[in-house]
């Protein structure tokens, strides 16, 4: 069985709260994928075998494959988010490049000195790497 199998199976069966409600988490786990993060505008998550996927719904009836940049960004957070996928991280290669956007630090500060934004970090489309393919 694969770590991102196994993990699958384990949160699968993890205890819920009494009345909780089920999320995309718990929709991505019940198709047998695991989560591994969302934003704006779609879901990602991983295949039993490792493969990165997005989708736009929660119900994961489109599934696309991921390449460049956003198949590092979701293997990266993977690797973060479960210590058990640190294997998954992406390497550098000798032909990645510094990030454009984050110039290397794989976040950026938001709501700094605007009262109307709870201040806080948030991560890169590079995945929290600082690099690109
Ligand atoms: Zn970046």
């Amino acid at each position: 069985m694969t770590a991102v199998r196994s993990l699958i199976v384990e949160l699968q069966s993890a205890p819920r709260a009494p009345g909780h409600f089920p999320n995309w988490l718990d929709k991505t786990l019940h198709v047998n994928l695991l989560p591994v993060y969302s934003d704006w505008q779609l879901l990602y998550a991983l295949t039993p075998d490792g493969e990165p996927l997005s989708s736009d719904s929660d119900t994961w009836t489109t599934r696309t494959p991921l390449a460049g940049v956003e198949r590092n960004a979701v293997l990266a957070q993977a690797s973060t988010r479960y210590p058990s996928l640190a294997h998954l991280r992406p390497e550098r290669s000798a032909t990645s490049s510094l990030c454009p956007y984050c110039r290397g630090t794989g976040s950026f500060d938001v709501g700094q000195g605007d009262p109307t934004i709870s201040p806080g970090r948030v991560i890169c489309s590079c995945g929290g790497l600082g690099w690109v393919p």
